[in-house]
Order: C-alpha cells, then structure tokens, then sequence
C-alpha cells in the first residue's frame, strides 16, 4: 500500500509518499511559508537529487495540489495516477482525550478534533486544514489520523491528574496529556524486535531527545508515565524550554517583576533550557563545542540536561519495578555521544552501563550497552512518518477486511 504521510504545520506541509510493505520513501518534502507570494517547496524522489522552487502557495488547498501534481509528475514524479494514492496518514498534535489510537477520518472525528483545538491552539488548527485540504484533493482516499497523545491515553490516573483542585480536571481537562507519541512507541517497537521479545514482556524507557525533548516509561507496551504533560512545557530542560521548575518561580516573576502571561511565557518557552543557562545556543552541538572549549555555562547546561534525564530514567524505574532496555532517540539521543554518555554514567545499580566505542555513533541503529550490564541500552533512529504510514495501512486494511 502507498501511503501519502503528512504534517501540516502552521505554514508548512511536511509530506512523505511511503510504499508500506517495502518500508522504502517514494518522494518525500516540505512546503515552507504556505500562504505567501514566495513559498518554498523542496522535493525529492530518492535518488534523485533534491530539488527547491520559490512560487506562491496561497493555502493548504494549493500546498496539497503542488505535492500531488509533483508525485504524478512525468519527470519527478513517482506515481502515474493518483489512485496510486491509497491512503492519507495526517499527523495530529492533540486527540485529548478522545482518541487512543489511530483512526479513520470522518466528519465526526473532524468535529472531535476541531473540539480539541483548545487544548493545542497552535497545532490543531493547521493539522485541521491540512486534513481539509487532503479531502478536497482526494477525495475518494480514505485518511486516518495518527495522534500525538494517542499513545500515552494509557497513562494511569495516578500519573495523569495533577495534585491540584479535582475540578480542573473533570471541569477543564486540565491533566498530563503527553506527546512525541508516535515517536516513544515506534523505538519501543523497534527495540523489542531487537532484543526478539514481545514488548507486552519488557519494561523501556524511551528518551526522545530533540528540540522538544520527552522521556516515557513503557509497561509492557504500554505508556504509564511520560515526562510531557498538560503542556509541552514540562519534564526535561529543552533547548529553549526551561521544562520541569518550581511555579514559585513563576509567582515571582509576576509579583516581583511585574511580568504579564506572555511575557513569561516567551522567558520559559524561548529563552529558557539550554539556550538560557548557557547564554550561547539551544543547539545542543554548539553548547557541546563550547562546553569541551572550557566554556563553564555551556558545561553547566549539559550537566543539568543529563542530570534530569537521569532522574527520570530513575523515577521511570521504579514506577515499573525495573527496566529492561533504555532507547535514546531524536536529534540529541541519535545524534550525541556525549550526551548519552553522562545521562548513561553512574547507572550500574540498575544494571545498565554503555560501552565507551559503541557509544561512538550518530545517527544509526545500534546496541551501546556494555557487554556486561543486564539492561540494554539502545540508539534507535525515530521514523514518525513510518510509524503514521503503518498505523494508516493497519486502520484502512480492518476497514477493507470487515
Ligand atoms: P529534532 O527536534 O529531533 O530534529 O532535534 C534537533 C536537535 O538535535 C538540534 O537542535 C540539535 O540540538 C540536536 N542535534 C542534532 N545533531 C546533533 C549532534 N551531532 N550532536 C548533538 N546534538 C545534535
């Protein structure tokens, strides 16, 4: 089955035409500054090279022809029919707490997740007229929506409502909702095939370390805690989120500096996580190079990172009674064995260690525990768009089967 994965964000559509049985990415691009005179569409059909235009894109409904006109194209393209076309796979940032799986797009879900918007104001919307557009453009295609929280709707009371007035949760939805997880639960997937095991036998902690940054404990395939919550705000420092502090401080900064709502959150959204304590970047391999340079602020902000991976790897834990495999993934944990070595030190008690030489890679899949420790560790390269064309193919194959 080919499936047209896509992520439409607030003026982009990322796109990725996977051929699911195969794994393999047909076409794959992005379309940058949607609704603008000089919008950007990069596209590549592997192997071909990658190929730029600057041309007005006015809306999704634009942005959506220029990707399948380009898919169907005779040069470029791919496909020579969009019937090849056989599913649509869309992103969505916030399912609340309605969905806990992938689903078949109707009008009704559509109404479900417009209801959400609230809870994502930034990201439903543009997820929506993607969805919108995609229908107009095919729309005999069947589409599902993948989720964001989806997986973490497994999360157990204890650990989704937060200590404060009950009412906020029954009256506003106010709870741990959790995202990235599409991404935590392919690497948890991915590692239990590795280590040839059922995940519903094993115990992960997945730490999906990018400009967003979350760490999730999985109990036998399932989420039961995961460091995101009501927000994407909390948990680990990011690269310019503070993530988890004191909301004294934030009490502080309105009633001693007189700050308004949106200038604290532009401070702990924007100017806060590594990018703060170091005063350098939120990059994390310019705050590496400065750091291993005898830059002390720089090396200041690597120990916090790790500090607080650390101690969620150690929550995580003892949450579940144990840990079998601990995965890194996304930019930071694919991509940073510096990173993952801190994080990884001191942690024999829990039986798990990384050897130095095998930690030495980016970017791949490899197994960076050292031969004597009991828990696997693991770089496992995240592959969300799979992950949604999977999902897709499984929901429209019971579809066509019933
Ligand atoms: P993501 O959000 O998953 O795309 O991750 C992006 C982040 O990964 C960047 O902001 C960098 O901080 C980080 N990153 C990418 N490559 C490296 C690298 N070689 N070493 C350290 N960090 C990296």
């Amino acid at each position: 089955m080919k499936v047209l994965v896509l992520n439409s964000g607030s003026s982009s559509i990322k796109f990725q035409l996977i051929n699911v049985e195969t794994e393999l990415v047909l076409a794959k691009g992005l379309i940058e500054r949607v609704g603008f005179e000089d919008s950007i569409f990069n596209y590549q059909a592997p192997p071909q090279p990658k190929s730029k235009q600057i041309l007005p894109v006015k809306d999704y409904r634009e942005g959506i022809d220029l990707i399948t006109n380009a898919l169907t194209d005779s040069e470029r393209g791919v496909i020579s029919d969009m019937a090849e076309i056989q599913a649509v796979g869309h992103r969505i940032v916030h399912g609340g707490e309605d969905f806990s799986d992938s689903v078949l797009i109707t009008d009704e879900v559509i109404g479900v997740v417009e209801r959400n918007i609230e809870l994502a104001p930034l990201h439903n919307p543009p997820n929506l007229l993607g969805i919108k557009a995609a229908r107009e453009v095919l729309p005999e295609v069947p589409m599902v929506g993948v989720f964001d929280t989806a997986f973490h709707q497994s999360i157990p009371e204890k650990a989704y409502v937060y200590p404060i007035p009950y009412s906020y949760y029954e009256e506003k939805r106010i709870r741990r909702f959790g995202f990235h997880g599409t991404s935590h639960h392919y690497v948890a997937l991915k590692a239990a095939e590795y280590v040839k095991k059922p995940v519903e036998d094993l115990k992960i902690i997945t730490l999906h370390l990018g400009n967003g940054c979350s760490i999730t404990a999985i109990d036998r395939g399932k989420s039961v805690d995961t460091s995101l919550g009501y927000g994407t705000m909390c948990g680990m420092p990011m690269g310019t989120r503070a993530g988890d502090i004191d909301p004294a401080i934030v009490l502080y900064m309105m009633e001693k500096e007189r700050m308004e709502p949106k200038e604290i959150q532009q401070l702990i959204y924007k100017e806060s996580g590594m990018l703060g304590i170091s005063g350098i970047s939120s990059d994390m391999r310019e705050v590496e190079d400065k750091a291993i340079a005898g830059h002390a602020k720089a090396s200041l902000a690597l120990d916090i990172y790790a500090h607080y991976a650390k101690k969620f790897i150690g929550a995580y834990a003892a949450v579940m009674g144990g840990v079998d495999i601990i995965v890194f993934t996304a930019g930071v944990g694919e991509n940073s064995p510096i990173i993952r070595r801190m994080i990884c030190e001191n942690l024999e008690f829990l039986g798990a260690g990384i050897d130095a030489a095998a930690n030495e890679i980016r970017g791949e899949f490899r197994d960076i525990s050292s031969p004597e420790t009991r828990v696997k560790t693991l770089v496992v390269p995240t592959n969300e768009e799979l992950m949604i064309a999977k999902d897709t193919h499984r929901i429209v194959s019971e579809l066509n089967g019933k």
